[in-house]
């Protein structure tokens, strides 16, 4: 009854539920709940949760075009980004299709093209996980899509402007460029969109803004893309909850903007810190997380010390001894340095 395919794809591992009491680094949440203009509204809205919400997040559009500078025919909410990715991949993959993923990075978009049979092409970041545009474009040359992520998730590098459109100008597949951590880097492709047909940035809600629970992100594409995206989405794909969150959110974006400062600080104070820290590598970054190479088992030990990170061994591109740690509350940082070096040492 299943197609085959389903028992051919590794399920995507989402990382266990939280828990109270643990410092959860794993899953590059902002450890800062919701502020109270929004979890009112988020109150005020669940009032009326009997109804259906707005099919066409008229609201929610509005904002995120005043919010990118993009005309609302730009822009398709989805319920979180990864909605959005799978879309996407609806408007364009068929099954064999070649996909180019540059790794290591984030494990959705090999999912998502192997769940519609497509073929995913992994190729490997130039040294110190360069993007390379050359070697993407060899790779991609019958290519249906193309996957960049930027900041990427998990090295925390950016790819410039410049060689996302020399990809997009040198083929005819979709260049879909995850920006999910855009607000801690402020760097983006948007308003290249409506130049480049086959170019689509993907944003999310989930990070800066805080809202992983409700379920938002959206596309900023060409027209022509987004009126695909927006016949083929689910109706009713955002609750009203979802969407009445992310506009308060939008309208405050000085209070967000405040706390990824904060946020920004604590990564480069915990970028120094463990570039001290012997048995450790550490890579820059331009997002809420660092990308870290050190014993093998500092995951599980860290685990033991009631510290999530998230282990990076069955990531194409990477292997034994990768772990992600998301930036936290500098408390919460300081409990993982002081983990760290006590398993590392131990
Ligand atoms: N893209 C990247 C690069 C991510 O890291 C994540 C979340 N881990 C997502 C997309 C998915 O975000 P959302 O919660 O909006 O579905």
């Amino acid at each position: 009854m299943l197609r085959r395919i389903l028992e051919a794809v590794p399920p995507y591992d989402a990382g266990p539920p939280p828990k109270p009491k643990e410092v959860r680094l794993s899953h590059n949440e902002s450890p800062y709940p919701p502020p109270a203009v929004v979890s009112e509204t988020i109150a005020k809205a669940a009032r009326s949760e009997n109804r259906y919400p707005d099919p066409r997040h008229a609201k929610l559009k509005s904002s995120l075009s005043k919010y990118t500078g993009l005309p609302e025919e730009c822009i398709s909410p989805g319920a979180g980004a990864s909605a959005v990715l799978d879309s996407l991949c609806t408007l364009v993959l068929e099954p064999l299709d070649p996909v180019v993923i540059p790794v290591p990075t984030y494990g959705m978009y090999g999912f998502l093209a192997m769940l519609r049979g497509a073929s995913p092409h992994y190729v490997e970041f130039g040294p110190g996980f360069r993007f390379e545009p050359g070697r993407v474009l060899e790779a991609g040359a019958d290519a249906r899509a193309i996957f960049l992520c930027s900041p990427n998730n998990p090295t925390g590098a950016t790819v410039a402007e410049k060689d996302v459109l020399t990809v997009a100008e040198g083929t005819e597949a979709l260049v879909v460029v995850d920006e999910a951590y855009f607000e801690y880097s402020r760097k983006t492709l948007a308003a290249r969109v409506q130049e480049f047909e086959n170019l689509a940035v993907v944003r999310s809600m989930s990070k800066f803004f805080r809202l992983a629970g409700l379920r938002v992100g959206y596309s900023l594409a060409h027209s022509k893309v987004t009126a695909a995206l927006e016949r083929v989405r689910l109706p009713f794909n955002l609750s009203g909850v979802a969407q009445a969150a992310a506009v308060a959110a939008l309208r405050h974006g000085e209070v967000f903007e405040r706390r990824a400062r904060e946020t920004v600080a604590e990564r480069e104070r915990l970028l120094r810190a463990l570039g001290r820290v012997e048995g450790v590598e550490v890579f820059p970054s331009e997002a809420n997380f660092l990308l870290l190479r050190t014993r093998e088992d500092a995951p599980e030990r860290l685990a033991k010390r009631g510290i999530l990170v998230r282990d990076l061994v069955n990531v194409v591109g990477l292997g034994a001894g990768y772990l992600r740690v998301t930036v936290g509350r500098r408390r919460e940082n300081e409990r993982f340095l002081g983990a760290l070096k006590a398993s590392i040492s131990a």
